[in-house]
């Protein structure tokens, strides 16, 4: 699914020099580069404050923890996702209320947040699926008027950019109270390991996520409030300080390979090509298609697979169908679009090093299987 090896290869010796000097200056944590890194993210998010971290669960936790929320007060997610904001808000011992997609752009709406808002709701966390931002015109004013906390979960879409009806442009993680996002290897701007971030405009919630990413210190030793542990490494920030710099031209080629599947694909009556949102760059962390009812998606896989293409199913099972998450259900009776989604989505290889030949082997295999989908046994 992803190339990282070549897209290392291509500036091998200034990540290796920048990973070099942090050996050789044996500052391994909270070291200058740590620092460095975060003031060119500000700089780039254009965004006041960023709190680097272990990871984007951590900093999906962190940024709930600093909100001083109690016990059981409702923070509305999405059903369709990856399951680390459910995750963290039920360790907290806060409740998930997950809440039914958009059937194009696969994300929350202002719609189907309003309906499950109650006394008890405290934040909203819209995830950034797939590259291109929440609609957070309407999200935001909605909390505005139920005066609740917007986290942004930007960990797929790191330098998306998000236009208002008046013209203004902010980047995915910076709009809401908070935002947060993963350096994992395969996102779009990702370490040599673990690594993630909280963003945020609000000065006081900045200090109250650098306390609780230092067990809650201020001054050394003096405890303000519970916090964990939670550090990027000074080694993962020099890599991340290097390849922040070709973040945009990674993901223009990504958006260049999407755009070529969209070409191939727009004329398919078996498959809808990913929706773009009017407000939102699209940052291409997944290519994701979905499959008319026609298509048996298992074999699709299968065929695929077997002519050395990796494909992924970004999520097979919702998160209100899993036992563990079964009460974070309220007022939701049935999650039409996820359940939908997730029998029908599909995801084709999607980085920074696809070239034309690759693009046209994954797609002409793929038109070969439609073509041939009525009469399955002239495959090879
Ligand atoms: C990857 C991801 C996370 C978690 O990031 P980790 O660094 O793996 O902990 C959270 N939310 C979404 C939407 C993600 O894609």
């Amino acid at each position: 699914m992803v190339d990282l090896k070549s897209q290392y290869i291509k500036i091998q010796k200034e990540i290796d020099t920048a990973m070099q000097q942090v050996v050789l200056s044996s500052s391994f944590i909270n070291g200058p580069e740590v620092i460095a890194f975060s003031a060119h993210l500000e700089n780039y998010l254009g965004v006041a404050n960023v709190i680097p971290c272990a990871n984007g669960t951590d900093a999906l936790q962190i940024a709930l923890m600093a909100l001083g929320l109690e016990k059981g007060d409702e923070i509305i997610c999405p059903d369709f996702t990856f399951v680390a904001t459910a995750e963290v808000a039920e360790l907290l011992g806060l409740k998930t209320v997950l809440v039914d997609v958009d059937p194009d752009t696969f994300m929350l709406t202002a719609e189907g947040i309003e309906k499950a808002i109650t006394s008890k709701t405290k934040a909203i966390v819209p995830v950034h699926l797939f590259g291109q931002c929440a609609p957070m015109e309407s999200i935001l004013s909605l909390a505005k008027t139920h005066n609740l906390f917007v986290i942004e979960d930007t960990a797929q879409a790191i330098g998306s950019v998000y236009t208002f009806s008046d013209g203004r442009k902010e980047k995915a993680g910076t709009m809401g109270s908070l935002g947060t996002t993963s350096f994992f290897p395969s996102k779009n701007l990702g370490c040599f390991g673990d690594g993630g971030a909280v963003f945020t405009n609000n000065d006081a919630l900045s200090e109250k996520c650098k306390a609780i990413v230092n067990h809650g210190m201020g001054d050394q030793y003096f405890y303000e409030c519970i916090g964990i542990n939670s550090r990027l490494d000074s080694i993962q920030a020099a890599v991340l300080k290097v390849k922040l710099k070709y973040l945009d031209s990674y993901n223009k080629s990504r958006l260049e390979a999407a755009n070529y599947y969209d070409k191939v694909f727009s004329s398919c009556k078996e498959l809808s090509i990913p929706v773009r949102s009017e407000n939102s760059t699209h940052v291409f962390h997944q290519y994701t298609l979905k499959l008319s009812a026609d298509v048996n998606r298992e074999a699709l896989v299968t065929y695929m697979l077997g002519r050395g293409i990796p494909v992924k199913i970004y999520y097979p099972k919702p998160l209100h169908s899993f036992s563990v998450y079964k009460h974070c259900v309220t007022i939701e009776k049935d999650f039409l679009i996820t359940n939908e989604l997730c029998s029908s989505v599909i995801s084709l290889p999607m980085h920074t090093e696809l070239e034309v030949e690759t693009l046209q082997y994954i797609t002409s295999s793929l038109l070969d299987y439609l073509k041939n989908l009525y009469n399955p046994t002239t495959l090879n």
